[in-house]
């Protein structure tokens, strides 16, 4: 084994970690890959010339990173290797609020909920709100591009990120962009950065874009008799307007939902959306109105409305836990198939039939407002046949979705879990590119080997 005491005397005490123990909790994230493996040793920077020091110290003993947010990855993105260095970014903290630019200059160990707080401590706001927004980490959320609820008219990650510093596989770091709005200098390497899984370099710093505060938003809510007509009502909204938030749980989901929160959720209904308009004024209204009547003409058999925001809020957290609470069914295999919108009900119908020529439970929860799915995979790890039948209704939905023109992966990454389907989505130019350019940053191949390639 790789003797770390060069590296441990070369950080501050502390800073290196090789307690058993404590690298068993390391090992795994939320996908919970029972086949992760067992690093080498953990570091907790809390500067970025202490993650320069372990990148180099890496490089130069030819030992793999890992690079760990708060570990929330459905993909197996922070999945620990065998003998690797695990980086965590937790104890990089701190954040200034810039109220002249309206940007945040945050270190990556921030968790999303807050940059959130300090954006809104000073009017403003930061909208990228992935359900898991109170335990994921600013830095996790650039280099997954993650979405969320109100992605859907906010636009994700990418679309906020105006500079990062990052630490390269050969230790120099740089600095992409900045507190300016606009750049076109030079190829757009802060958007090559976002979304790249840690395959190029450690994020040590991200500059997020912020918003004056969101409006109050009305929420609007139906129960359907079936997941086809609430598809098909997210198709009819969304070509017409784009809401603040349009959300979708099928039966299995409701129901899980209920058992956790008993919210006196309709535990018949075969579909349930949740959509939020934030407009002003009349147009607010009239936005409502339009999702009350497409919801109506497909079927909806309970429509109801809100203004009140604690009432609101209570039904996106329903839609939030829905992941926990299908989680205490079984193990999941969790998907983040996309498809362009049109698709959507084709997808959903799709997603049904495979579930039932498996023979095997599969709750749909969606961001349906841009086509983003997540139809969870429920299987018991001990019954190794219905383990099998699970991975190949993962397999057949994305084949689905590539073959309607979608995506593997909306939100979540290609992580480990979904790497096999990379070259079916990307098609073999455009994964080679992807190779040279891993290759290009990364040629011993130290970052997170194992994700996305
Ligand atoms: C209940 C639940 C709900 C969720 N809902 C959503 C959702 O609505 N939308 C959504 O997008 N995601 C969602 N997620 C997934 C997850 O929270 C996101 O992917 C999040 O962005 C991961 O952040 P993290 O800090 O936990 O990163 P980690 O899980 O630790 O890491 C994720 C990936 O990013 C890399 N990484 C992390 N930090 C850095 C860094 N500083 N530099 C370089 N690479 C880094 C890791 O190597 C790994 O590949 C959900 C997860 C859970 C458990």
């Amino acid at each position: 084994m790789t003797d770390v005491t060069t590296l441990t005397d070369s950080l501050p005490a502390g800073t290196v970690v090789t307690d058993p123990d404590i690298l068993a909790a390391y090992r795994q994230d939320r996908a919970q890959d029972p086949d992760a493996g067992t690093p080498l040793a953990l570091v907790r920077p809390t500067t970025t010339a202490q993650v320069q020091s372990a990148v180099r110290w890496c490089a130069e003993a030819g030992v793999p990173i890992v690079t760990r947010g708060a570990g929330t990855s459905l993909s197996g993105g922070a999945t620990a290797v065998d003998g690797a260095l695990m980086i965590t970014t937790e104890k990089m903290r701190g954040l200034a609020v810039d109220t002249s630019t309206r940007t945040a200059v945050c270190k990556p160990g921030m968790l999303n909920a807050e940059v959130k707080a300090a954006a809104a401590e000073h009017g403003l706001w930061y909208p990228p709100d992935p359900s898991s927004f109170e335990i994921c980490t600013i830095g996790g959320n650039a280099a997954t591009n993650a979405g969320g609820l109100c992605c859907v008219k906010y636009g994700v990650t990418v679309d906020y990120v105006l500079g990062l510093e990052v630490v390269l596989a050969d230790g120099r770091a740089i600095r992409l962009g900045g507190k300016q709005l606009k750049d076109s200098a030079g190829l757009s390497l802060t958007r090559l950065f976002v979304g790249s899984e840690g395959l190029l370099g450690i994020i040590t710093e991200v500059t997020v874009r912020l918003l004056p505060p969101q409006a109050p938003a009305c929420t609007v809510v139906a129960v359907f008799p079936t997941v086809a007509d609430a598809s098909r009502a997210v198709v009819a909204v969304t070509s017409q307007t784009r809401p603040a938030m349009l959300e979708f749980m099928d039966n299995t989901s409701i129901n899980a939902v209920e058992d956790m929160l008993a919210m006196d959720l309709d535990r018949t209904a075969g579909a349930m959306l949740i959509a939020q308009s934030d407009a002003p004024g009349p147009a607010g209204a009239a936005e409502v109105a339009l999702i009350e009547q497409a919801f109506r003409a497909h079927h909806a058999q309970e429509v109801f409305t809100t203004d009140d925001p604690v009432e609101g809020e209570a039904f996106a957290m329903a839609r939030r836990v829905a992941i926990p609470a299908v989680e205490r069914r079984g193990s999941l295999l969790l998907e983040d198939v996309g498809v362009p919108l049109p698709e959507l009900p084709a997808l959903v119908q799709g997603v049904a039939e495979i579930a039932e020529k498996n023979d095997v439970t599969i709750a749909v929860i969606a961001h349906a407002g841009d086509g983003n799915t997540h139809p969870l995979i429920v299987f018991d790890p001990e019954d190794t046949d219905e383990a099998r039948r699970a991975q190949l209704a993962f397999d057949q939905i994305m084949g689905l979705a590539v073959s309607m023109g979608g995506t593997i992966t909306g939100e979540h990454g290609v992580g480990r879990l979904k790497k096999g389907w990379l070259r079916a989505q990307l098609g073999d130019d455009a994964l080679e590119l992807t190779t040279t350019i891993k290759q290009a940053l990364d040629p011993q191949g130290m970052l997170n080997p194992g994700v996305m390639l």
